[in-house]
């Protein structure tokens, strides 16, 4: 049954529920679909016996009236969280062949709400990067590709993430955030991605890159999808000191519930320099689609904004260089014998980090040490406070916030990766969001002149996700952007 790639997460749950398909029946087609996507180089580790064992699984529950609410569904995974058993690589040599002993708690939580692991997902090296051309698997490639045409990037860092749920190789999938990582690739790929509250989700289990800014959340086709599994993945951890203990609302109402009345704030400072006509219209757009459903427009003003980048790329390297500390050859994956054990770790972590992970590792270190902690990284902390309160007085006037959520639409594999801040500026309009803490989710809202996929973002204030699949649910609506990219699966079609 060909339409079976066509549905959403939550058409399907339906059909399954009422036993018009099965679990085993809808992955039969997933898994057709990762085959014939193979060359967007999505998948870096299929786990097709798991997959098999999981949906059987769900049928079982279906036939015994105990499915929950991701029974079934296809979901691939990032390879920056941590499977048990499965190996997991951040994408990077120097994690080749670990085979995690325990679950990341998102993992274990969409398991347990009946999900079923299609596999691990490329990204970029220990999810650094903007392309995923940082990873060692090479890049995912975008569906929005020409078929004769350039390869163009999914984004990153989660681009095999949001290429596989674009191409209809996964229904919905898992990504982390640190400073655009799921907003930017849904955007390029013409897919929703949330990026949460910090805290809302638990980091235990995920590899990490900078601690105070990572954030796991879902990519999906639609904005109720991702409420749906949004809802499995949240909640406290005692595992993960920073992770909240709020209850977690029943997000799907919030789809639902419009924007009648709600107030949404443009900040000047977005508009920057150089961002891409078809972006700067599609901004207009979205504002008049959300006064249209009833929302009131403030214009409103984010002063510390330009400092959101350069305040970003000290934080993330200083944490990074930490956090990458303990790949030294002895506790995991690789390494490179050598005579003394200063070698043996110079080796092995020449050898097992790439050339970006290198540069983030220096820039951290350097920010850190004793005669530049206060010149870098304690002034990189003073401006991330002002940046936050510019968002607490924001969000003081307005629910939520409406940006683009890249200055320019995707770009050909190799055009950017020699150049590193030319790359950092993907950035510009989501790092702000994870210096704050604030939840954003950027939903696709139009093609460029080019016919490739470009996306709105709404970002709210803490801990109110809600508000973000109301806004976005209004923009989805209006934008009604349904388009199938011209590399996607034949089915999908
Ligand atoms: N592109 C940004 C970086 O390279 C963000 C990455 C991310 O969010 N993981 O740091």
């Amino acid at each position: 049954m060909s339409d079976l790639l066509k549905m959403t997460a939550t058409q399907a749950r339906n059909l399954l529920l009422k036993k018009e398909i099965s679990s085993v029946e809808l992955l039969d087609a997933y898994q057709t679909a990762m085959e014939e996507t193979k060359g967007l180089n999505n998948y870096v580790t299929p786990t097709f016996e798991v997959a098999k064992q999981m949906a059987m699984d769900a049928d079982k529950a279906y036939s015994q009236g105990t499915a929950s609410s991701l029974s079934g569904l296809p979901i691939g995974v990032k390879d920056l969280f941590c499977t048990k058993d499965i190996e997991t690589t951040a994408c990077s040599a120097i994690l080749k062949g670990f085979l995690p002993s325990y679950e990341s708690t998102v993992t274990s939580k969409v398991w347990k709400s009946g999900g079923v692991m299609l596999g691990k997902l490329n990204c970029d090296e220990f999810a650094m990067g903007s392309s995923n051309e940082t990873s060692i698997f090479g890049p995912s490639v975008n569906p929005w590709s020409k078929k004769d045409g350039n390869n163009l990037s999914s984004g990153g860092s989660s681009g095999g993430s949001a290429s596989s749920v674009a191409a209809g190789a996964a229904l919905m999938s898992l990504g982390t955030d640190t400073g655009g990582s799921i907003r930017q690739p849904a955007a390029f790929c013409g897919v929703v991605g949330l990026k949460p509250t910090y805290g809302r989700c638990s980091r235990w289990g995920i590899v990490a890159f900078a601690s105070s800014l990572d954030q796991a959340g879902p990519f999906t086709r639609t904005v109720e999808d991702s409420a749906l599994i949004f809802s499995a993945m949240a909640g406290h951890d005692p595992k993960d000191s920073t992770s909240a203990s709020l209850k977690v609302p029943n997000f799907s109402k919030a789809v639902h519930a419009g924007i009648e009345g709600l107030r949404i704030g443009i900040p000047a400072e977005y508009y920057v320099d150089g961002m891409d006509i078809d972006i700067l219209e599609l901004w207009k757009k979205g504002r008049a689609w959300l006064e249209q459903a009833g929302a009131t427009i403030v214009d409103i003003s984010l002063p510390h904004t330009k400092y959101a980048l350069p305040c970003y790329y000290i934080i993330a390297p200083a944490e990074a260089s930490s956090n990458l500390a303990r790949y030294d050859g002895v506790k995991y994956g690789k390494r490179i014998e050598a005579e003394t054990l200063d070698e043996m770790y110079e080796l092995t972590r020449a050898d097992g980090f790439g050339e970006e992970v290198q540069r983030r590792i220096l820039i951290g270190t350097y920010a850190l040490s004793a005669g530049y902690y206060d010149a870098y990284y304690l002034k990189a902390q003073q401006v991330r406070r002002l940046i936050k309160e510019d968002f607490d007085k924001a969000f003081n006037e307005v629910d939520a916030i409406l940006t683009p959520t890249t200055p320019s639409p995707t770009f050909p594999l190799g055009a950017e990766v020699s150049d590193p801040i030319t790359m950092y500026l993907n950035d510009v309009f989501t790092v702000p969001a994870n210096l704050a803490g604030l939840p954003g989710i950027s939903v696709p809202a139009g093609l460029s002149k080019q016919g490739l996929p470009l996306g709105l973002q709404l970002l709210a204030s803490h801990f109110r996700e809600d508000k973000l699949f109301s806004t976005a649910s209004a923009i989805e609506k209006q934008a009604e952007f349904s388009l199938v990219p011209p590399r996607a699966a034949g089915d999908l079609q």
